[in-house]
């Protein structure tokens, strides 16, 4: 028979079942066949000689919409994360009042715009929203929350809402969560703000274009002054907090901690496994491809950037098993309105989704830090795994969904926003050669990019209702 696609001839790479040569076909949405090599015909083939085919990378950790409106920010980066193989994205959103309210209007922005497959998660700020999750659970199918330790005195002022977000209200979030029948997750910003605030001595970050900036800002200042702010142990000491709560709640294995950026905190975690924890840990691509040298303006984000000594620690619990995700904080904010006059004018942010799993082949499968199967598993089962949507996503299996990436591990490209088709007019990553790169990307059984060009369909893209 003719399937609709056949990718023929590749190194096909799984976690669970490793690394073989094979075709394979869609039909419709699906992954219909997987066979020998040459053995499978399709009305669209792609030739995967010398090239491998993984499942689509996921990035779990975006904030689309929160500087252009979602709508936008659906269309353009979802076309843009094509061209860097990645095939669905979890988006944080968070916005006070009832989010049965709020929900549908912000899925009419998303459902028409997405060149991919989207899940929603959602920020927690209040006792009402805790109260909303069943109902958040079984009228959208969002199963994956967060709770920002950084907004803990903020929340009044932040977001208008009426309580703080102090441990008390965090032990309530917690506790819903585990009453719930249906596997949910809880994202969890590590932050000890108590000492950030007192070392940033009420210097305002601006966080959005509508914050005033702080009239003593120095333009003269560098990038050093965020790592000095927001140093790695407010963050290591507010995760393991955030898990030890959890834990007693017998919550822990669905305890996950986004953006772990200094090595201490990855070493805490390791620790906590050892003792039992089930927690799980997620870094972002900047933190591992990135130093606090290397860094200015562009690459103005919360947790900062730190020392090549924690980007070492963090490839090692990477390749160890002790990280298992990774996200990047994907924001997108156009040049003009990204860059002020010094690191503390400039906003927070900046995207990255389409360089994350060119960024693994390149610093971490081809500099033998990684392999090919564990850049998988964290790039893309493990995200699947941990926002319950495996293994509808996340794997190359039968009966899986058809989002599929095929890389030359041995072709080099320097990043530029052309390349990435990105609106935003910059990249932390600018200039930068990076060696493996997709050749095409399938999202749901459809070629949307192939060899430079995007030929995907907008709209093709729906979130996926959880559990799956
Ligand atoms: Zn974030």
């Amino acid at each position: 028979m003719t399937h609709d696609l056949v990718i023929s001839n590749g190194t096909v790479v799984t976690p669970e079942h490793g690394t073989f040569e094979a075709d394979v076909a869609a039909d419709g949405e699906t992954i219909s066949a997987i066979a020998a090599p040459g053995t499978l015909s399709g009305e669209t083939e792609i030739d995967a000689t010398g090239k491998h085919v993984l499942p689509g990378a996921i990035d779990p950790h975006t904030h689309h919409g929160i500087y252009r409106g979602l709508e936008a920010d659906a269309e353009s980066e979802s076309k843009s994360d094509l061209v860097g193989g990645v095939t669905t994205i979890g988006n944080y959103f968070r916005r006070a009042g009832a989010y049965e309210e709020i929900m549908p209007g912000y899925f009419d922005e998303a459902e028409p715009n997405y060149y991919h497959d989207y899940f929603f998660s959602l920020g927690l700020l209040s006792m009402e929203h805790v109260e909303e999750i069943p109902a958040i659970i079984e009228e959208f199918g969002i199963t994956t929350f967060k709770w920002y330790m950084n907004y803990k005195d903020a929340a009044r002022e932040k977001f208008g809402v009426d309580c703080d977000m102090h441990d008390d209200f965090g032990d309530a979030f917690i506790r819903k969560l585990a009453e719930q029948d249906v596997p949910t997750t809880l994202g969890y910003h590590s932050e000890n703000v108590e000492i950030t605030n007192a070392l940033a001595g009420g210097n305002v970050y601006v966080t959005s274009e509508s914050d005033d900036t702080d009239a003593d800002a120095d333009a003269d200042e560098g990038y050093e002054v965020m790592v000095e702010e927001f140093p790695g142990y407010a963050e290591t000491q507010s995760m393991v907090a955030g898990a030890a709560l959890a834990k007693v709640h017998g919550y822990d294995d669905r305890f996950y901690a986004v953006h772990i950026s200094a090595g201490g905190t990855a070493d805490e975690l390791a620790a906590l496994h050892d003792a039992g924890y089930r927690a799980w840990g997620e870094t972002c691509i900047h933190y591992l491809a990135l130093t606090t040298e290397e860094c200015d303006e562009r690459m103005k984000v919360n947790p900062p950037v730190r020392s090549k000594a924690d980007q070492e620690t963090l490839w090692e619990r990477l390749a160890d098993g002790t990280i298992s995700t990774i996200g990047t904080d994907h924001c997108a904010n156009l040049a003009e309105n990204k860059f002020g006059e010094g690191i503390r004018d400039s906003l927070l942010g900046f995207p990255s989704t389409p360089v994350m799993l060119p960024l693994i082949l390149s610093e971490g499968v081809n500099e033998g830090r990684i392999s090919l199967e564990r850049a998988v598993e964290v790039t893309s089962t493990n995200a699947a795994k941990a926002f319950n949507c495996y293994p509808k996503k996340g794997t190359v299996r039968v009966g899986s969904d058809a989002d599929l990436v095929v890389v030359d591990l041995d072709e080099t490209k320097t990043v530029t926003p052309e390349l990435l088709h990105s609106v935003s007019g910059y990249s932390p990553y600018e200039g930068r050669d990076v060696t493996g790169w997709p050749t095409q990307t399938v999202v749901k059984g459809e070629l949307a990019y192939d060899d430079g060009e995007i030929v995907g369909t907008k709209g093709h893209g729906t979130h996926i209702d959880r559990p799956v």
